[in-house]
């Protein structure tokens, strides 16, 4: 009974903290709230729930994981679109003449524009390709200047990843892109709170084709059409580093596209399947 009462003046505060969150809806954001204090070791099983909840007052609490931020910024960080029958086809660590225009070929052959995240210095030293990704139609958004991981960084150095690289991106294409995709999916609140005042998006995936691991065609194939449905971010690369072997993946792509066509689905940039203008 006790603990029943200290539970609803813990929901209830938690409430209170709720205008924070964007579409406020009722239920979700408790959860990870709750869930955070759970995996906060300074939060001990001795305490009870509104002790905790008075405790997040004075102590920061636990830093919010990315599925937690997910719920709390749905307009701010998505990883999926709507649920129609459409999906869209993303590259990240673009451009890379090795990889990049075979992808761009395949793309123009079956008619199917994507949306291409590129890295900053990589932009910079192959102007040229990220120029056709613009001319060809698709959509180009930021993937940091060197694809730094941002968990590590301060605000300021996230910040300059992000300004330096549109600029870089604007001289070439003429947009400043609205996109990030933070490089490993990676992303802390502050930097998501900065991204929303700017009006950034965070566009994750659902569907991972794990392609950077140098897998096979059919591996590629498997994994992106085992998990894929209504409305899905499917993740590929089309670039990498050094010894980075993509060639499955884009051996893949006629394929994929093909057999994803056969079952109804069309193919759209992140701009049109979110409903957002490409730059800023
Ligand atoms: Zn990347």
């Amino acid at each position: 009974m006790m603990l029943n009462h200290a539970r609803s003046w813990a929901l209830i505060l938690i409430a209170l903290v709720l205008p924070q969150t964007e579409l406020l809806p009722v239920v979700s954001p408790v959860v990870p709230h709750t869930s955070s204090f759970s995996q906060n070791q300074n939060h001990s099983s001795k305490s009870s729930q509104l002790q905790q909840t008075e405790d997040e007052k004075s102590n920061p609490p636990a830093a919010l994981t990315l599925s937690q931020l997910i719920k709390k910024y749905p307009e701010t960080f998505r990883v999926r679109g709507p649920r129609l029958k459409q999906v869209a086809l993303t590259f990240d660590d673009v451009p890379d003449p090795r990889f990049t225009p075979q992808i761009l070929n395949i793309l123009k052959q079956k008619g199917v524009k994507a949306t291409f995240f590129a890295v900053g210095n990589r932009a910079k030293k192959h102007p040229h390709i990220l120029e056709r990704i613009k001319r060809e139609g698709h959509a180009v958004g930021n993937h940091s200047y060197n694809h730094a991981l941002f968990n590590k960084l301060t605000l300021n150095e996230f910040i300059d990843q992000i300004e330096r690289t549109n600029r870089i991106i604007k001289s070439i294409t003429g947009l400043r892109p609205r996109l990030l995709r933070p490089p490993y999916g990676e992303i802390n609140e502050e930097q998501l709170r900065w991204a929303r005042k700017n009006n950034y998006k965070i566009v994750n995936w659902n569907v991972d084709s794990l392609d950077w691991k140098g897998l096979s065609k059919e591996q590629v194939k498997r994994n992106i059409l085992s998990t894929v449905g209504p409305g899905a971010i499917i993740l590929q690369h089309g670039g990498g580093g050094v010894g980075t072997d993509l060639q499955g993946s884009i051996n893949a792509l006629p394929e994929i596209i093909s057999e994803l066509r056969a079952k109804g689905y069309t193919f759209v940039t992140l701009p049109d399947m979110l409903g957002v203008p490409e730059g800023i």
